[in-house]
């Protein structure tokens, strides 16, 4: 390269913008579509645990502590999620979405990679084996 030419292209690149970004501290929205962690509504989940039998990676527990009071608690671990939302078209009640704005799941202890949904009690309940059963992929 000739001595004119690399004099052209270094003082040229001082002035145009960067092409890099500045993540972490600016962040584009991220698509719509995008799938991060899991989320589950409490009000509509039935306990039927289709979600926990259809995920290829274990990924999913379902504890039903009370059928008729709609005692539920699911425990997720993002470490084994393969983002491939099998469990978002298996429940029939419309319970489970992934996040498009939860996605970064870098962590320095593995604490983080369980996430329990549920009422903190039930989940506590739940973890101690203290459930009625747990669930079975049922016909509901
Ligand atoms: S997205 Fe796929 S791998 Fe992750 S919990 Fe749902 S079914 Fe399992
Ligand atoms: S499939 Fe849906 S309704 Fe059934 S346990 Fe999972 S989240 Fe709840």
């Amino acid at each position: 390269m000739k001595l004119g030419t690399m004099f052209q292209d270094v003082s040229s690149s001082f002035l145009r913008k960067p092409v890099t970004e500045k993540y972490p501290f600016e962040r584009r929205t991220p698509p719509t579509r995008l799938r991060g962690t899991l989320v589950w509504d409490a009000e509509t989940c039935v306990g039927c645990g289709l979600c926990a039998t259809d995920c290829p990676a274990n990924a999913l527990e379902v504890f039903v502590l009370d059928r008729k009071e709609k005692r539920f608690a699911l425990s997720y671990h993002p470490d084994r999620c393969t983002f491939c939302a099998q469990c978002v078209s298996s429940c029939r009640h419309g319970s489970l979405a992934m996040s498009n704005e939860v996605w970064e799941l870098a962590a320095l202890d593995r604490t983080s990679f369980t996430i329990h949904f549920g009422d903190e009690t039930d989940v506590e309940l739940a973890l101690a084996g203290k459930t009625a059963s747990n669930a079975e992929a049922s016909s509901e």
